[in-house]
């Protein structure tokens, strides 16, 4: 019986994490043999103001990492190769892995666009234990697209998260059923969901710094300092995470972000180019048939300090005019006397259109009038309808899309991606080199919620990531 057993008292799963390495850059230097060896770093020029969005190994070995600033890419690897992002390419290249990882099980649920956990529990008798699958997986990804992945097998996605970030790139790390709490305990707290700045500084307090010094506090320590999250930190530090893999989940959020040219305290350009945002994402929406629940926004102002705020509509939307008016909302108090670096605006908590009882329908009229701009979009390109208020000036172009949280895919619409959310990688976690500010105003997950995976190629917890792949 193992540990997990003893504790639920259900038998183990068995869970693979696969884990694409330097995905972006990897399918680069697939693709173009003379880049093979040499640091590439995707994400733009060395002089744009954008971040880097991969960079390959060799590339790290010059410490350029994801979400660093191109500028200082540029600096620190100033003959590296840059690249733009090619989204198009990575997506058929993770439409093809996604494919792969379905022949072992239909339990697929797929975190970002390179990223999926696979629930195999099922699988074992036709495939094999979990370490004969992730190596037949790794195997079929490497020779059929020519692309390397680490897996991570354990009996919780939790574990298999952590244990396929341990040995990248091409790794394998499995857990042995009741080896969880064990595994983990040298590892630094960060590695644990839930374990954002806040909760980071009350455990420095209580003096803990590993996944192990965690679990060994009393669970009333932690209930009494952080409540309901500190029993559920506990239990993770042990290894117990139920979350079930959700098959075929749809993606999670769709989101729209912009990097200003010149940082600005402009109420006027920040309130234009959160419309335009707002005008993307919500555009996005109707194409692949939902509407978001909750709106947040993602302010980073010049010292890369970054601010996520969220707020959950009265009932879920998928036009412009409420989007833009929650993320106005929302971003004032936070873009007032700053100078902004990068807006965003997300759209989460998304539900199907066709779950339509759950909406009371708007004016008719009104959305026939959408639905014409919308075909104008499809037929003259994204540029043919614009709002008068966008007109005035010209606007900020063009739109950093975050890859991996394209919903269009979902209903075979082309996209960027199709994968779910990650999490904008809200890891309240101090920058090594200074410049990645540690996230503010970023909540703590709520108590009995599961925070977002969080995505991770390095062996070190980073900053925040932008368009990770
Ligand atoms: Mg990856």
């Amino acid at each position: 019986m193992t540990l997990r057993a003893m504790i639920d008292g259900v038998p183990g799963r068995t869970i693979l994490h696969v884990d694409l390495d330097a995905f972006f850059a990897a399918v680069e230097q697939r693709d173009r043999p003379e880049l093979r060896g040499r640091p590439v770093i995707v994400g733009g020029g060395p002089n744009d103001r954008g971040v880097v969005s991969t960079a390959s190994y060799e590339a790290r070995r010059f410490g350029v990492h994801s979400a660093m600033p191109l500028r200082t890419a540029g600096r620190l690897c100033p003959d590296g190769v840059f690249l733009p992002v090619d989204g198009r390419k990575y997506q058929a290249a993770s439409r093809q892995v996604m494919a792969i990882l379905r022949r072992f099980t239909p339990a697929v649920e797929q975190v970002s666009i390179d990223e999926a956990f696979l629930d195999v529990t099922g699988s074992e008798a036709l495939f094999g234990d979990g370490p004969a699958i992730a190596r037949r997986i790794k195997s079929a990804i490497q020779d059929e697209t020519g692309l390397t992945a680490s897996v991570g097998v354990a009996t919780s996605k939790l574990v298999a998260k952590v244990a396929s970030d341990l040995r990248k790139p091409d790794g394998l790390v499995v857990v042995e059923p009741g080896g969880e709490p064990g595994f983990l305990a040298p590892l630094s707290i960060s590695r644990l969901w839930g374990v954002g700045e806040q909760t980071g500084r009350i455990l420095g307090e209580l003096g803990v710094r590993t996944i192990g010094e965690l679990a060994s506090i009393p669970a009333e320590v932690l209930v009494r300092r952080l409540g309901r999250h500190g029993a559920e930190l506990r239990e993770r530090a042990l290894g117990i995470d139920r979350e079930p893999v959700s098959g075929g989940e749809p993606a999670k959020s769709v989101s729209h972000e912009h990097t200003f040219d010149v940082d600005t305290a402009d109420q006027e350009e920040i309130e234009r180019t959160l419309l335009a945002l707002s005008e993307g994402v919500s555009s996005r929406l109707r194409t692949a048939g939902i509407r978001a629940g909750t709106v947040g926004v993602k302010v980073r102002d010049a010292t890369f300090r970054t601010v996520t705020r969220q707020r959950t509509l009265a009932e879920p939307t998928d036009l412009t005019e409420p989007i833009w008016r929650t993320a106005l909302e929302l971003a004032r108090p936070e873009t007032r006397g700053i100078r902004v670096r990068l807006l965003g605006v997300a759209a989460t908590n998304l539900v199907d259109r066709e779950q339509l009882g759950l909406f009371p329908e708007e004016d008719p009229r009104r959305r026939r009038a959408v639905q014409a701009a919308d075909e104008l979009r499809r037929r003259f390109g994204e540029r043919a309808v614009t709002r008068a208020r966008l007109l005035r000036r010209p606007l900020p172009e063009p739109f950093e899309r975050d890859p991996r949280s394209a919903v269009e895919g979902r209903r075979g619409v082309r996209g960027v991606g199709q994968a779910a959310e990650t999490g904008e990688k809200e890891r309240a976690t101090a920058g090594s080199d200074g410049r990645g500010s540690p996230v503010e105003g970023v909540d703590e997950p709520p108590a009995g919620e599961a925070p977002e995976p969080v995505d991770g190629d390095e062996s070190e917890p980073e900053p925040e990531r932008d368009p990770e792949p």
